[in-house]
């Protein structure tokens, strides 16, 4: 039996990666590109190579392809660091989540933009103290005739200063408890009443900022899915946000110009360069099987659990190949320091576990 893909995925591969190439030339790789990489010319070449909505239907304009192309796709772009993050989120999550909760005038307005990498969105979930609980969202938003009033406040929201869209997790209901009073709304992120700080993480980079909301105006047809219902939905959007090769392949960019340097005559190095390539093999059979649809309900938790312990493994093995050169500032000083963020961002790595003992295994609470 060959596991290898068929000659139109190994095209499509070669296409995807000669395009990464491209893109990256003479300019240092980012790891995490699907984060931090974020240029809007190449998102909209994407969408002119048919490579954004890939699996979406034909009807709504997608490119109604299966879902391994779009994975032989991303993780060629993602390994190679492209810069894929004006059109990632927008892909990723915000048209799946419309083509299943959305209403046909919110696909007809929104869906052709993100298909050609002309929109970018923020996803505003977390909030200072409301990250891993989101039951406890406090940002409200009122109905006044047919609008929604929105006031709170954001935190973490990527590309909040760049976005053109934030889709919104508020609560629609003062009286009611936890998750049953939330809901999802589509608010214009140039609406009035909209402030942006950009916060700096570790490494210098300022991809993600705090959105205050004072008095925001959102026409009430911007609510997507069922009022005080949307907790399913944002769990949903959670399950795409968790299962995909971007949780595997931020930094294999990374690793493979460590491993060119690595001292492979060393025992304990050659021990961990096997682990580390049988750690990719096991996360890319995870993120296959979620791709496929094939992982049960909830597994999602722990494909992203295996997949971005495994990233921070490869920051430690990067790090100590270049031995006390990683103590200066450069690229593989900031992989370690970005190395944290894969196992907090998209739910921790406590908190997944949680999901695994209590819904995948059916642990006792
Ligand atoms: C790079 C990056 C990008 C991000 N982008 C976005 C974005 O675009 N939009 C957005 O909405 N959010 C974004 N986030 C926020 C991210 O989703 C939250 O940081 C994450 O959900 C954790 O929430 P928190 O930071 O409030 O930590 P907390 O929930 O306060 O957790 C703090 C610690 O307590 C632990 N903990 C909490 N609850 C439990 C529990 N029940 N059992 C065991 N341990 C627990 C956690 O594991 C963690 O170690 C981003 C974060 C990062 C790092």
């Amino acid at each position: 039996m060959d596991f290898c893909w068929d000659p139109e995925l190994l095209a499509l591969r070669a296409e995807a990666q000669a395009f990464a190439d491209d893109v990256t030339a003479g300019a240092e790789v980012r790891e995490d590109s699907w984060l931090v990489g974020y240029s809007r010319e190449v998102s909209e070449e994407l969408g002119r190579r048919g490579w954004l909505g890939m699996t979406w239907p034909v009807e709504v304009g997608g490119a109604g392809r299966s879902p391994l192309h779009r994975f032989v796709v991303a993780e060629a772009l993602i390994g190679r660091g492209a810069p894929v993050a004006a059109s990632w989120f927008a892909d990723r999550q915000i048209g799946p989540v419309l083509l299943q909760y959305g209403t046909d005038d919110q696909r007809e307005e929104f869906l052709p933009d993100i298909l050609a990498g002309r929109a970018s969105w923020c996803i505003g979930m977390s909030e200072p103290d409301a990250g891993s609980d989101l039951a406890s969202v406090r940002t409200r938003a009122e109905r006044h005739g047919d609008e929604f009033v929105v006031d709170g406040r954001k935190v973490w929201t990527s590309f909040a200063a760049v976005a053109d869209w934030c889709y919104l997790i508020c609560r629609t209901d003062a009286g009611a408890p936890g998750h049953r009073a939330l809901s999802e709304l589509i608010v214009d992120m140039h609406s009035p009443g909209i402030t942006v700080q950009p916060i700096r993480d570790m490494t210098g980079q300022e991809h993600f900022c705090e959105v205050t909301f004072e008095g925001v105006r959102v026409p009430a047809h911007r609510l997507v899915g069922e009022l005080n219902g949307s907790f399913r939905q944002t769990m949903r959007q959670l399950e795409h946000e968790r299962g995909g090769i971007d949780r595997l392949a931020s930094n294999a960019a990374l690793y493979r110009d460590a491993r060119a340097d690595a001292d492979a005559t060393d025992a304990l190095v050659r021990d961990e360069i096997a682990a580390l390539e049988s750690g990719y093999r096991i996360g890319r059979l995870l993120v296959l099987r979620e791709t496929l649809g094939q992982a049960p309900p909830s597994f999602s938790a722990a494909t992203k659990t295996w997949c971005t312990e495994f990233e921070q493994r490869v920051a430690r093995f990067v790090a100590a190949t270049a031995g006390p050169r990683s103590t200066i500032w450069g690229r593989v000083a900031r992989g370690l320091c970005y190395a944290p963020a894969y196992t907090i961002m998209g739910g921790t790595t406590q908190v997944l576990r949680t999901i695994i003992g209590e819904r995948v295994l059916g642990l006792p609470r």
